[in-house]
């Protein structure tokens, strides 16, 4: 197992950490045996939250002697002080500690959750309160989307780490948009959740006989992840002893990754020839790259899926990126030497003309508006 120093906590956690997100899904006994196999194999990193069920509960139970062997982390939902400061110390209850090591404020992901968390009376303070009591550690944020938000909450100096989704495909473009590296210098401790996209990204059971524990497209994702510089660890929801045995194999694998390895990543997830979350389809690899006519085809299909696949307030980031291409995806010649390349097997030409009839539709409309 390696470590990295989250940030500037101080804090010396494995690359490997564990996500307790599907605890709830197993029995007391699974989890009590899962829990202590992975301090076994090195882990010290345990996210949580009071909104995944017993999953706190059972963290407790299962660890409350081996308390001083692992960094827990956990989180909380409410935006005011006052309900803040009472899930802080519910969590010390149900985990049975009295110092929580990383509490974060938990899916701060629109602007105006942003306000209400930082405004006086709200859970920021109460955050805060804990830490002076000694509660608990460090004081942390999960952001899901809203790229301005990251940045705002990066800058405030406020949190000391934060937890962002962030995979091969990249969905919410916390890499292509710099996030990762602002994290970083600011001095934040970078946690990655969704490292296989919710579950997405492995291989189907049928393809290659039982992939649970063996399966190179998950070994490959996290491998990509801690390939990041920026990176200190990455939090995959673990339910099975073989998965945990799993990832905790890749903290040891050679990184960065090379480019032909990458590559083979690519082309694996364009096998399983899906959608992913949000509707994605285009695997933001840029292999398709450079188009002859310099059309930025990943962005604009970036601009697409965020505009027809994302709630309300992120569409209008689609509008954006669309509206600040360069070049138009309406200049394709439809030479298709992109299309040979693409792992993914987008028909692109095809693909554009869509595209192109859809936002420049919505952009009318924007302006008619
Ligand atoms: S088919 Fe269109 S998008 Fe693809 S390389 Fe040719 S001009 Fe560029
Ligand atoms: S269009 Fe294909 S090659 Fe280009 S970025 Fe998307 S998945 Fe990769």
């Amino acid at each position: 197992m390696r470590y990295k120093v989250l940030g500037e906590t101080g804090l010396k956690v494995s690359v490997i950490g564990f996500g307790a997100i599907k605890l709830p899904e197993i029995s007391l006994e699974e989890a009590i045996k899962l829990l202590n196999r992975a301090l076994d194999l090195g882990i010290n990193f345990i996210d949580t939250a009071r909104g995944y069920g017993d999953s706190e509960t059972k963290i407790g139970i299962a660890l409350k002697d081996r308390r001083d062997e692992f960094h827990i982390a956990t989180k909380t939902h409410i935006r005011d002080a006052d309900g803040a400061f009472k899930d802080i110390e519910r969590s010390l209850k149900e985990l049975q500690t009295d110092y929580i090591d990383l509490y974060q404020l938990h899916t701060v992901s629109t602007k105006e959750e942003y306000r209400k968390v930082m405004s006086p009376g709200g859970a920021l303070e109460a955050l805060k309160r804990a830490r002076q009591k000694g509660l608990i550690g460090h004081i942390g944020i999960t952001i899901h989307r809203d790229l301005d938000v990251m940045r705002m909450a990066i800058e405030s100096g406020e949190f000391e780490t934060i937890m962002l989704a962030y995979n091969p495909l990249d969905p919410e473009g916390v890499e292509r948009e710099g996030i990762l590296k602002l994290a970083k210098e600011y001095g934040l401790g970078v946690i990655i959740m969704k490292p296989l996209s919710g579950g997405q990204l492995v291989l189907p059971e049928t393809e290659m006989g039982r992939q649970i524990g063996n399966d190179p497209l998950v070994r490959g994702c996290l491998r990509y992840i801690l390939s990041n510089q920026y990176v200190d660890t990455v939090i995959p929801g673990i339910k099975r002893v073989e998965e945990l045995e799993e990832d905790v194999l890749v903290a040891d694998m050679p990184i960065p990754m090379s480019e032909e390895e990458k590559q083979e990543l690519f082309a694996m997830i364009g096998k399983l020839g899906k959608s992913f979350r949000y509707g994605q389809i285009c695997l933001r690899c840029g292999y398709c790259l450079p188009c002859p006519q310099g059309i930025e085809i990943p962005e604009v299909f970036r601009a697409y899926d965020s505009y027809m696949n994302y709630p309300e307030e992120v569409k209008e980031v689609g509008l954006k990126i669309y509206a600040s291409l360069k070049v138009k995806p309406d200049a394709c010649t439809e030479c298709r030497q992109c299309v040979q390349r693409c792992p993914a097997g987008i028909d692109i030409p095809a693909k554009l003309k869509e595209v192109t009839k859809v936002l420049e539709e919505a952009l009318r409309a924007r302006s008619l508006a």
